[in-house]
């Protein structure tokens, strides 16, 4: 794994993963050695912050897709969803937050980032259906996490898969 030395009068050792590239912070005395091996033990953080970076620069022609993706699929799979468990919504809209998946309004109207798409189906299913949760319980109440399993009993799985692939929800 590439990555640039920053020397400084420092104590400690910091990464940084900054568009596409890792920096090391580092004292003067620092070995280069030592710093390979300390890059190579956080090889897996780096590779998330890298894969976060690259999900946030999507070109303007990936986001036109994606956008339309989001829009033929997110409205007809949350009006199946919602049949199927009883809720019922007012409107829903795409948008492009990019650190919200989903919220859901007092006036219970729905919202749906884009990005979803690129998070496998039942990740999908899962943030369409805590939004739905979301319509009785207006808050992360334990009744709000118990109507959740209801709906999708393995939700944690999903739930596991949004943090470790950057956002907690
Ligand atoms: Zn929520």
């Amino acid at each position: 794994m590439e990555f640039t030395i920053e020397r400084a009068f420092r104590k400690t050792i910091s990464l940084r993963v900054k568009d596409w590239h890792v920096v090391v912070k580092a004292p003067y005395f620092t070995s280069k050695r030592y710093l390979r091996e300390f890059v190579e033990k956080h090889r897996d953080w780096i590779t998330r912050q890298l894969e976060k970076s690259e999900a946030a620069q999507l070109s303007p022609r990936e986001v036109e897709i994606l956008k339309k993706e989001a829009k033929s699929y997110i409205p007809l799979r949350t009006e199946e969803l919602a049949r199927i468990h009883g809720k019922a919504y007012h409107g829903l809209r795409i948008t492009s937050a990019k650190t919200r998946w989903g919220s859901c309004s007092s006036k219970k109207n729905l919202n749906f980032s884009y990005r979803l798409m690129r998070c496998p189906k039942e990740v999908i299913d899962y943030v369409i259906i805590h939004e739905l949760a979301h319509l009785k319980h207006m808050n992360h109440s334990r009744s709000f996490w118990l109507e959740v399993g209801q709906m999708m009993p393995d939700y944690v799985q999903q739930r596991k898969w949004l943090k470790k692939n950057g956002n907690c929800y």
